[in-house]
């Protein structure tokens, strides 16, 4: 991998083929694929990605907010974007970008209906939550027979599918009450489909459901962590690749003498002669001040090197002391070797955190394979 001169997210689609390729093969051919993008793609770029989504085969995209749509469709993506959590204000938005949205309670199917009814609109494609147990969005049973009375002879949507979403697919200890949301979901979706004269599909896995739970993958699957080379257990880390590498420079090194102290509040105090490199990236770049005080590290020259003191905003200083370095020299915070995942351990956090962190001020840079 090429050196980089600034701190540096950089890319490798390759790693996002070969992570798609292996969830794919993990469900059936005929399951329809969903690509999850929300968040700048975890944090990466999310318009290169749903490109190579999109190039990919992928069925379907999802962001967050309406807003993020918006930002793929004037990128020029075609496939369906399904909006997970769109909110009233943002319908105009939603309907003139050909979003859909995930409709998740009577108060927004109502303002839904009413945006789409004033827009002359016929068959807009809409998705239905259900809670199943999360407790975050969605209808209950108790709401099927009003959406099916509201929805049924409206010409103006159509519920392309029904869906829903675990609340610990990732946690073995959890396996009790997830199979219980995929029956609750099963129930739900049928009953829903009953009272509609179609059926739409019914999706409800993500990465870690389509690890631990393939029976449930209905007709789609949503995965977000998994094609950016994390799955959330050793045994899955083992068939992906990580798609982003944090990089940074040594800007400075300082030698610091006993009881000198390095940074803010002089967090860090020397009760030895040590080696300090300054590195520009800091809480603003998204490693938040919970990795400082050692927790954290990056690797200088494949050795490991913490953070002294309290993260600033723009930089922190890690100890070198036994590290053979130069300024111009390179510092890994995360990547393949040392995984986002590792590193977000350090501060008692997950891969999702970390990824979705790292700030729009970093620059972003593919890879060349
Ligand atoms: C973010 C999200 C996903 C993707 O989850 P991963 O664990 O990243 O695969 C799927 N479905 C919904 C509703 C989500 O919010």
């Amino acid at each position: 991998m090429s050196k980089v001169g600034e701190t540096t997210l950089v890319l490798d689609l390759s790693a996002l083929e070969h992570n798609y390729n292996y969830l794919r093969s993990q469900i059936r051919p005929e399951t329809k694929f969903l690509g999850v993008v929300k968040a700048f793609a975890y944090g990466s770029d999310m318009i290169v990605i749903a490109r190579k989504l999109e190039q990919l085969g992928a069925d379907y995209l999802a962001v967050a907010y309406v807003s993020e749509g918006v930002l793929l469709r004037e990128a020029g993506i075609q496939l369906p974007i399904l909006v997970l959590h769109p909110l009233a204000s943002n319908f105009d938005d939603l309907i003139e970008y050909y979003l859909e949205p995930s409709i998740y309670s009577r108060n927004i199917l109502n303002q839904f209906l009413e945006t789409a009814k004033l827009t002359k609109k016929t068959a807009y494609p809409v998705h239905i939550k259900f809670n199943t147990g999360l407790n975050r969005l969605g209808f209950s049973e108790a709401d099927i027979d009003y959406i099916a009375e509201k929805t049924k002879n409206n010409g103006s949507i159509i519920i392309v599918s029904a869906l829903s979403h675990l609340a610990a697919s990732e946690d073995v200890n959890e396996r009790e009450f997830s199979l219980k949301q995929i029956s609750s979901f099963e129930n739900l979706s049928n009953k829903l489909t009953e009272k509609l004269d179609y059926a739409p599909m019914r999706h409800m896995l993500n990465t870690s459901g389509i690890i631990n739970y393939p029976e449930a993958q209905f007709e789609m699957v949503r995965s977000g962590i998994g094609l950016y080379g994390y799955g959330n257990q050793a045994n899955v880390d083992a068939h992906l690749r990580p798609v982003a590498t944090l990089k940074t420079v040594i800007s400075q090194i300082h030698q610091i003498d006993i009881n000198e102290s390095v940074g803010y509040n002089r967090a860090f105090k020397s009760n030895k002669p040590l080696k300090s490199a300054t590195l520009p990236i800091g809480h603003a770049d998204g490693i938040g001040r919970q990795y400082g005080k050692g927790k954290g590290f990056v690797t200088i020259n494949n050795k490991k090197a913490p953070i002294l003191g309290n993260v600033c905003m723009d930089m922190i200083m890690v100890d070198v002391t036994d590290i053979d370095c130069k300024e111009g020299d390179e510092a890994i915070v995360f990547g393949p070797k040392k995984s986002a995942e590792n590193f977000a351990a350090t501060a008692n956090t997950i891969s999702y955190e970390i990824l979705t962190a790292i700030s729009q001020r970093v620059k972003r840079e593919l890879k060349n394979n």
